[in-house]
């Protein structure tokens, strides 16, 4: 297979009519002339059906959806295939290739924050524009994400709900087929990333996965985001079979983080997917010698999504305002 490189327009006007398997590389340049080099497998199915987006590799140490979308490309038979799947195994290629955790090695900012429709902005900007005009057009669309080598994470899926009730429902429809403890519908609007607020608000019904950590894609978390995709093709009828319905317990609660405000070498003392009490100790910031600078503890009843296993905590480096470096516990506080 020769990897065909590919403008948008060109991206857009080549849309498949027969069944089959295309790889391409869709390049478009930034104004500063670095350029966003896209990689997306497209395979058009030789019944018809609805065309799903799996994509991975927002954050680029999130490597077990990676692995994963590229277990897929190579697990589906387009003469057995009815619709069109799209899979964008690496997003953020430039932030893959140096390593470079959550920010972008451009212009240090969040992908997962940045609406779409600024292509005169930033690299970023760029990029997520570039991103959503290659899924504008799915009908459905998942998004799979993990924990960074920093930050230990437990295995879950958020939902982002918005909109009609129909909508919500084909995107709880896309969750309930991945073998996570938990899913969670999440409907505060301040709390949803950006570019699924924009899925939504185009009609796309669309789910993001958290499932692996610290940057190991270990056999069981890259299985995990495979068999939910393919799940969730058999929940559209894309492909044969009945869809896996593992037990799945609903969170509800209110997102919080607890950040430091002083940097330092950061003890933790929970777990990810620990359920702590109002008031429990959450760990202990310290000075290079073991000098105790600041201790935390739960204000509410919460879940512990994911905790910085990483020592080294810098509060003063928000590049844009954002509070990565400087987080320690990542909560969802239980109604
Ligand atoms: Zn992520």
């Amino acid at each position: 297979m020769i990897t065909q490189s590919v403008g948008l327009d060109q991206f857009r006007s080549s849309w498949p009519n027969d069944p089959g398997y295309e790889e391409l590389l869709v390049i478009r340049a930034h104004h500063s002339g670095e350029m966003i080099e896209l990689p997306v497998a497209r395979i058009r199915g030789a019944k018809p059906g609805p065309c799903l987006t799996v994509m991975s590799g927002m954050h680029a140490g999130e490597y077990s959806g990676i692995l994963a979308a590229q277990q897929l490309i190579s697990a589906v038979d387009p003469m057995e295939l009815s619709g069109t799947l799209v899979v964008i195994p690496v997003i953020s290629t430039r932030a893959f290739m140096e390593r470079n955790m959550q920010l972008s090695p451009v212009d240090q900012k969040e992908v997962h924050f940045i609406r779409p429709g600024n292509s005169d902005g930033t690299y970023s900007d760029l990029l997520v524009d570039t991103l959503f005009e290659l899924v504008k057009h799915s009908d459905y669309l998942i998004d799979s994400h993990a924990g960074e080598m920093a930050q230990a994470l437990m295995p879950w899926v958020p939902i982002p709900i918005q909109g009609s009730g129909d909508l919500s429902e084909r995107s709880l429809s896309l969750a309930r087929g991945f073998g996570v403890k938990y899913i969670e519908p999440r409907s505060d609007e301040a709390s949803i990333p950006p570019f699924c607020l924009a899925l939504l608000e185009a009609g796309i019904p669309n789910i993001w996965v958290e499932c692996g950590k610290n940057g190991v894609p270990t056999k069981k978390d890259t299985a995990t985001h495979f068999e939910g995709y393919i799940a969730a093709m058999q929940t559209l009828g894309m492909v044969d079979g009945d869809p896996a319905r593992p037990h799945q317990q609903v969170l509800k609660g209110r997102r919080s983080q607890i950040n430091a405000t002083i940097s330092g070498v950061w003890h933790p003392a929970v777990r990810e997917g620990e359920i702590v009490q109002s008031g429990q100790y959450l760990g202990r910031m310290t000075d290079y010698f073991g000098n105790t600078l600041e201790e935390f503890h739960a204000r509410h009843r919460s879940i512990v999504l994911y905790y910085w296993s990483s020592p080294a905590i810098n509060a003063c480096r928000r590049p844009h305002g954002y509070d990565w470096h400087s987080g320690l516990v990542s909560l969802l506080d239980l109604e």
